[in-house]
């Protein structure tokens, strides 16, 4: 059943009317005025351009967020705004009667989402998905709503247990910082990006309370440990280890001042997220001890040192790589803090071990020195993913709430925004294949479904025209034959020049796919996917390799020689899985992918989605440089573009946004009825739906709507009413 009440929730005065429209021309003489629409569909006409200069309106007088109907458009200030959420202005959203006739906010949204959570009419999971391209503001954003959580749903607790017991949320929020030291670094684009993608489930028990939560991390960005592109940095924590450790933990971590690592570039730029301190902090918090602490710092410092292992070209293939004169104390120190037998390490590095025959009989070649950067490189992402997925599960293990002790849960998913530069690699195809899942969940849900549904219902509404980005997702996906089945493919075949062949077969397989272009220009084999954002080239040198992801045995065989606690723990000798693993000689055991692994967590992560009630936050960054009070309109534009919002902002206007069930209005609504006889709903009605459909309603509770326009009246008085007891 459906009510059309102008973009707001039920029971408003102005809601029953005429929507308050902005007309544009009112405004072309006094541009001032634009600021003051709090929501894009009050804009008319609802174009681009319009929608940019009411945006540029309000980010000139401060005011950040804009409702855009459904969602919430959040500009990035740039700049510490303390009043804008403080703990009274959490209050003040949280004990609103309506929190949407505020100002539009982030705390309306979160608010909002609580209320649904414990919503009579129908107890749901809801989920807030915060989107936007790198340095827009999603991480903080999504901090900014647990902050707000932790406020409005914390447990009633007395002062004194205050002081013993760790708190719940504080804990929950200090899973922040921690994820942010070893999975945010500094880019080209934002000091403090997030390299890996984060949904976190807040668990709610029945009165509301946050009891527990639950992270999922997807990609983390794991190159990044051994490769770093010129002017960004690795990952936070190297930094905080090289600048925080005492005198002490230097000497015993061999970290002397001033010491120059290759994986470090850039120690010199100091950050506001270099704090040591904050992290250790936290961490205890979480439960990681300060010896466990420890031992995870000193074998990051042995990455340090193992980038700085450097090999020479070998005369003879038959011997081994020599090491660099300077790189022998490295692989000492290496060996020292990974507790590794140094001869063992070093074979490790420059031999590879084959497995051949039937007998599979064992073979010893020596590796190039290409060959041997790579195995270093590889170690290190090996000891850095699993670090970093240990610490996830300790982080979880100790935020986690007995399954018992919560019903409901609100999602709050912070993953990186399309990204589109001069080269694209797998990580980019993932990440764009993973905001098409999330624009086709948008597109679903409040374009597709919502106008689907007006058809059914046989109500009057002249459709709007939507980009649906399903023939690109078969082009990424789908099945039987996609980029990711010839990408895996190719992985299967093993081919020499896999990059061509893999170009070749995009082109000659997928011809004439909608989506699918060529770059004529490049001479790298390459190809365009037209994404709903815009088109993107990736070259696929290197794709098929690092879709392959190969970890040879023998560097998790070393690993599980350490004498060390804490890689006992990471590398145990019976692992569960070796999936990742290369398969030795000709036994060839199906390999998952990476592109595999990943539409995997993608599909469980929108089947999440797909059961909560979901809410959208847009943020939108005003300049690329990160400067305040700087609003490049053509920067702007191209985000508003690449994420549909006019499109959402000319439905929502025109929609229906309260939607209940027929059978829950009339059993929350029957008192009204009851109280004025009027609104008896005639001998059309029908009679109360069984069960708690989610479904379209039927299309003869259409016929409702005396009923319902009477309710609405009333609605107010009873508001009203009600607030005065
Ligand atoms: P990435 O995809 O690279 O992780 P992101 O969208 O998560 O980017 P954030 O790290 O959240 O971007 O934001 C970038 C920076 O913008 C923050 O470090 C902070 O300085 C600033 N910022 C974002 N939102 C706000 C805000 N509401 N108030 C003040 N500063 C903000
Ligand atoms: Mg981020």
């Amino acid at each position: 059943m459906l009510q059309q009440v102008n973009g707001h929730s039920l029971g408003t005065d102005a809601q029953c009317g005429e929507p308050l429209r902005g007309d544009l021309q009112d405004f072309l003489g006094g541009e001032t005025l634009l600021y003051q629409l709090d929501d894009l569909t009050k804009v008319n006409p609802v174009t681009l351009e319009t929608v940019l200069r009411c945006l540029q309106a309000r980010y000139t007088t401060d005011t950040f967020y804009t409702n855009a109907g459904c969602t919430l458009v959040a500009l990035n200030p740039f700049k510490p705004v303390p009043q804008l959420y403080s703990p009274e202005l959490m209050r003040e959203y949280h004990t609103a009667p309506q929190p949407q006739k505020l100002k539009p906010h982030v705390f309306t949204v979160g608010e909002q989402t609580y209320r649904n959570v414990k919503s009579l009419i129908e107890p749901v999971n809801q989920s807030i998905v915060v989107s936007g391209e790198s340095g827009a503001g999603k991480t903080w954003t999504s901090r900014c709503l647990m902050k707000f959580y932790a406020v409005v749903a914390s447990s009633p607790t007395s002062w004194e247990s205050h002081q013993v017991a760790e708190r719940i949320e504080q804990r929950i929020l200090n899973s922040n910082p921690v994820m942010e030291a070893f999975g945010n670094a500094c880019t080209l684009r934002n000091n403090n990006s997030s390299r890996f993608g984060k949904f976190i489930q807040l668990q709610l028990n029945r009165a509301q309370q946050m009891t527990g939560a639950a992270v999922q991390t997807y990609l983390l960005e794991k190159t990044r440990v051994a490769c770093q592109a010129s002017s960004e940095r690795n990952f936070h924590i190297f930094y905080q280890i090289c600048k925080g450790a005492s005198a002490n933990e230097r000497l015993q971590w061999h970290l002397p001042e001033g010491a120059a690592f290759s994986w470090l570039p850039n120690p010199e730029r100091t950050l506001e997220e270099d704090c040591f301190e904050v992290t250790r902090e936290a961490m205890l918090h979480l439960g990681i001890d300060t010896p466990t602490q420890n031992n995870i710092f000193k074998v990051l410092a042995g990455l340090l040192h193992l980038g700085n292992v450097r090999f020479a070209d070998s005369e003879d293939e038959a011997q081994p790589c020599q090491l660099m004169d300077y790189a022998k104390c490295s692989v000492r120190t290496l060996a020292s803090l990974l507790q590794l037998p140094e001869d063992a390490l070093l074979e490790t590095l420059r031999i590879r071990t084959i497995r051949a025959g039937r007998q599979q009989q064992v073979f010893q070649k020596p590796c190039s020195r290409a060959e041997c950067d790579t195995r270093r490189d590889c170690l290190a992402k090996l000891v850095y993913a699993r670090l970093f997925d240990w610490l996830v599960s300790v982080i979880n293990s100790s935020i986690y709430a007995d399954p018992d002790s919560w019903t409901t849960f609100i999602g709050l998913l912070d993953v990186y925004g399309f990204e589109s530069f001069p080269d694209n690699s797998l990580e980019q195809l993932c990440i764009n294949y993973a905001n098409e899942k999330l624009q086709q969940h948008f597109v679903a849900h409040f374009l597709r479904v919502q106008q689907e549904e007006y058809a059914v219902e046989g109500l009057e509404w002249s459709f709007v025209n939507y980009q649906d980005n399903q023939s690109c997702l078969d082009l990424i996906e789908g099945s039987p034959i996609s980029i990711c089945s010839l990408l895996n493919e190719e992985c299967r075949l093993n081919r020499p020049n896999s990059a061509a062949q893999l170009q070749m077969r995009i082109e000659s397989v997928l011809a004439g796919r909608p989506c699918l272009g060529q770059n004529k220009l490049s001479r790298e084999p390459s190809f365009i996917v037209v994404h709903y954002a815009g088109p993107v080239c990736y070259h696929t040198a290197g794709l098929v390799e690092k879709n392959k992801d190969p970890v040879p045995p023998e560097l998790t065989g070393l690993l599980q020689q350490s004498q060390d606690p804490l890689l006992k723990v990471l590398f145990p000798t019976n692992p569960k899985e070796k999936s990742q693993e290369e398969p030795s000689g000709q036994s060839r055991a199906p390999v998952l992918t990476v592109v595999s692994r990943f539409k995997a967590s993608l599909e469980q992560l929108l089947q999440v989605l797909h059961d909560t009630t979901p809410h959208y936050i847009r943020c939108i960054k005003p300049n690329s440089q990160g400067q305040a009070q700087t609003f490049v309109r053509e920067e702007v534009l191209s985000q508003l573009e690449a994420c549909g919002l006019v499109e959402t902002i000319h439905i929502s206007a025109a929609g229906f946004p309260i939607r209940v069930s027929h059978r829950n209005f009339v059993e929350r609504y029957e008192l009204l009825r009851r109280l004025h006889p009027r609104a008896s709903p005639g001998p059309h009605s029908p009679s109360p739906a069984k069960g708690h459909s989610k479904g379209p309603p039927h299309a003869k509770e259409v016929t409702l709507q005396p009923l319902l326009r009477d309710i609405l009246h009333t609605l107010p008085a009873l508001t009203r009413a009600a607030a005065t007891l």
